[in-house]
Parts: structure tokens; sequence; C-alpha cells
């Protein structure tokens, strides 16, 4: 059984025999030495009865440390060790979606500092969608004047009628990114296309295929109304927000999207099939493949790297440097992809999603996945970038369901992306969660009580048929119920 009351658990760690009270230990007055051969984000720690040493490759390392240092100083007794740690990926990141509802800039800092405590290192922030657009494009304030605005909600168990509206300023991104900065996240941005943009196309109709009015959504979905890829406007505007948004989050990652995108409007409409025959593209997912490949090169220009939704390989075109993120993928094409030398996300969403209810998703059932996934050669399990938790908000109105839904999971994930998968123990990782949940709460955040976090087959029925209401099918049993990725 681990010995430390950590959160992800070190990668290695060797007893040197007694314990020590770290509870009135200032974590301030601890200086770290750099110790050169250690890489950025590696570190080594020595609890000793009369010291505690932090070496580190660099500031990086120093902050990891002291995040561990958190952890044991909260938890008071600790044995004396001597931790030698570093991630097992590179990429450790959360998913916020605040299209289909905001949270608060402060609200979002918790989520941050959350992040931090646990060493994540990414902010994967959802600020467009169907339901809402929620980032000001000053080339373009129609986004916001009509596109932030929807008349009602219709999500699941959710039916409000009055109008839900919002978005963020330029400076309030700022502060979010800052923010993280100071705790070595990065935050990147999605903007998805050329689906799930009804609320581009209700400031913008003649961007539409048909060019009919439209409005923002109102329902959840996926909905047939998509930017018309025949329809050299529409992608200039795609490029204009991309080169806003690229300017105001300085992270070299930016979510393009890619997923979800229904051929119905394509199929049907003369400008769609002219730029296929323009451009000898066989169908409709050539197209889209076109299409998205027009925005990884402008990213590209703007020395950036996009990632997409596992969809955008149904085309076949994706660029080896693009990233795509793994959440649906039945046909396994991303391990194709990280075969061929492209890198891969792995959010998974019967594991990873953490809008769905604990009956379909228990705890063991994240924590026990393992990201390097079916079908990869030894190539391919090098180019798994890490791993991703989302969290998409239709079903989540506040704060407290937010973080209900978020933790414990959420630090599953974490442990997951930074823990070698043979140190990874669920009964461990339960008994330590106790101590960062104390952690959590003081900071506002409020995870989900133990009995949720693992019903009983029972329960779990009850739960999926109340939570899937009308659209319950035998599909979503079988499939919340196994275990191993399909
Ligand atoms: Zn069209």
């Amino acid at each position: 059984m681990h010995s430390l009351n950590v959160i992800p658990y070190p990668k290695k760690v060797t007893n040197l025999g007694g314990t020590i009270d770290l509870s009135d230990t200032d974590l301030s007055s601890i200086n770290p030495c750099v110790d050169t051969s250690l890489k950025e984000d590696e570190y080594t720690l020595s609890i000793m009865p009369t010291e505690i040493k932090i070496s580190a490759g660099g500031k990086l390392g120093e902050f990891y440390a002291r995040q561990t240092l958190k952890q044991l100083i909260n938890a008071g007794s600790c044995p004396c060790v001597k931790i030698e740690d570093s991630p097992a990926f590179s990429h450790r990141a959360f998913m916020l979606d605040c299209a289909r509802h905001m949270t608060t800039i402060e609200n979002i800092k918790k989520l941050i500092d959350a992040a931090a405590l646990v060493k994540m290192n990414r902010m994967h922030w959802h600020l467009t969608d169907d339901q809402g657009w929620r980032v000001v494009i000053d080339s373009h304030p129609e986004l916001i004047e009509i596109g932030s605005r929807r008349e009602s909600s219709d999500f699941g168990q959710y039916h409000f009628n009055e109008e839900y509206s919002g978005y963020f300023t330029k400076d309030e991104i700022r502060e979010v990114i800052d923010y993280a900065a100071k705790n070595y996240i990065e935050v990147f941005p999605e903007f998805d296309s050329p689906g799930h943009t009804l609320s581009i196309l209700a400031a913008h109709p003649e961007l539409s295929c048909k060019g009919e009015p439209l409005k923002v959504g109102t329902r959840q979905g996926i909905f047939d109304d998509i930017l018309c890829a025949g329809n050299d406007e529409a992608l200039q505007l795609v490029f204009d927000v991309l080169g806003e948004m690229a300017e105001l989050f300085p992270c070299k990652y930016f979510h393009i999207g890619g997923d979800e995108a229904p051929k119905k409007r394509w199929t049907e409409c003369p400008k769609c099939q002219a730029r296929m025959k323009e451009y000898g593209l066989k169908n409709e997912e050539e197209l889209q493949g076109w299409f998205v490949n027009k925005a990884i090169d402008f990213l590209r220009s703007k020395g950036k790297t996009a990632i997409v939704w596992n969809e955008s390989l149904n085309s076949g075109m994706m660029p080896k440097d693009c990233i795509t993120q793994r959440w649906m993928d039945k046909k396994n094409r991303s391990a194709d992809f990280a075969n061929n030398g492209g890198k891969v996300i792995v959010s998974d969403f019967y594991f990873y999603y953490c809008d769905y209810p604990y009956g379909m998703t228990p705890l063991k059932k994240t924590y026990n996945y393992n990201p390097i996934f079916k079908g990869l050669t030894q190539e391919g399990k090098q180019n798994i970038l890490g791993v991703e938790t989302p969290l998409w908000t239709e079903y989540v109105r506040d704060f407290d369901r937010l973080c209900y839904m978020f933790f414990p999971r959420f630090c599953a994930v974490a442990e997951a992306g930074w823990t070698p998968q043979k140190k990874r123990n669920l009964k461990s990782f339960i008994q330590r969660f106790e101590n960062l949940s104390q952690m959590l709460k003081a900071n506002g955040i409020n995870p989900a009580p133990a009995k949720d976090w693992n019903p009983n087959p029972i329960k779990r029925l009850i739960e999926l048929k109340r939570f899937f209401k009308g659209t319950f099918n035998l599909d979503t049993v079988k499939n919340s119920f196994s275990s191993t990725n399909a």
C-alpha cells in the first residue's frame, strides 16, 4: 500500500525510516537547489527528521515539489522518504465548456488551483458552440451581440424559458491566462467549426448552406446547419476569429473542434458541391478535411499547433503535425494516426467525460482506464501526448454541480497523467483523496461524497434511466458497464 498522502502518487518513493510531523512546516522557508541532471519538470524531495530538501531541474520541477509538499503538510504526519518524481505524460488537462453554461472568473481560478495541486499543466477552454458564443471578437461584435444569447434552455432535465446570455471580455480572459500561468498551467481555447456553429449562423445566416434565418441553439444535440464550406466568406470569418484568438492566447496549442459535423446540408448545397469539384474531393468527408486543413494551415502560419476531435480523421487528410483528441473512436483511427507519427490526447467518452453521472462513469472506471489504449504499436505508444478530462455543461448549471461531477474523477485523470501505470492503485487513491478533499473544500470546491462514487449495478441502472430519460437504450447500458475500451 502507498505510504504517502499525495495525489498524483510520485514515480519513486524510497523509505528512509521514521516519521516526521510536517504540520508546522513553512513552505516558503525551503530553498530548492537546481540539479542540471534533472529535466525541467523533474524534482527530488527528501524529507528527513532534520531537514527538507528540494532539488529540481527548473522552476517547473520546483513548483511540482511544492505541490507535493503542500499535500504532505496538510496531512501532518509523514514518513521520512526520498521522492524522485516526474510526469508520465506531457499533457495533463481538464476541459471546461463555458458555451452551454458559464461560470465566474473566480470559480475558474478555483479549478486552476485544483489543477495545479494535482500537477495538471493545461486547461482547454471551450468558448464557442451552437448554444452560445462566449468570447469577444473585436472585428465581429455581432458574434457577442447575437451569438451570446439564447432564448431558452432545454437540456435533458433542465427546461428554462428565460433568456440565457453572457460572455468573457478579452481582459477577463487575459486574467485567467495570467492566473493559470502563475500556476504553470497553459490555457488554450477551442473555437469549434464547421459544425457546432449555430451561434455564428444566428448572426450570419448567409454563411450557412441554405441562407435561411437561424437561432442560437436552445437544446442539446447535433444540428444539421453548419458553416457552408463552399462559401469564401465563411472561411474568412473563421480566419478572422482564429487570428484574434491566436493573439489573445499565448499557448502554442489551439483547438479547432472538427467534431459532429453532419453532411446533410453540404450534400444538397450547390456551393459545397462546386468546391468539391474544384478541388477533386471525392465526398463530403474530404470536403471537411479540406476545410479543417485551411484552419490548420492558418494556425500554423501563426506558429500554433491545431488540435482536432477524432472525427476529423475520417477524411484521411489530417497532417501529422496536428494533434488528435480521442473521445469516441469506434474505428480506432486515432491508433493508426499515432502509429504513423501523429500525436494523440486521450479523453475517452465512457471513461473521462465528467458530465455523465457516476452511475454511467463510476470513479473506478475513470481511475482504472489505461491511456495507452488498444491497437498502439511501440511508436504509437510514444505518441500518446497525455490525458484530458472534459466537462460539458448542458446539464451543469452551477458551480456546486460542476464540482460534484468533476471531483474526484478530475484527480483520477490527473493521476493517470502523472503516475506510472504499474504504480496506480484505486484503493490507495481513495484513501489519499481524503487529504486532498480537505484542501479542495477549503478552497471552495466540494467533491461528490464517497457514497456516490461507485454505485452498485442496480443503483447504476436507476441513475442511467433517470439521466437518459427517453433516450435510454441497450447500447448506453452496454457501453456504460463495459470496463474496457471497444
Ligand atoms: Zn454549402
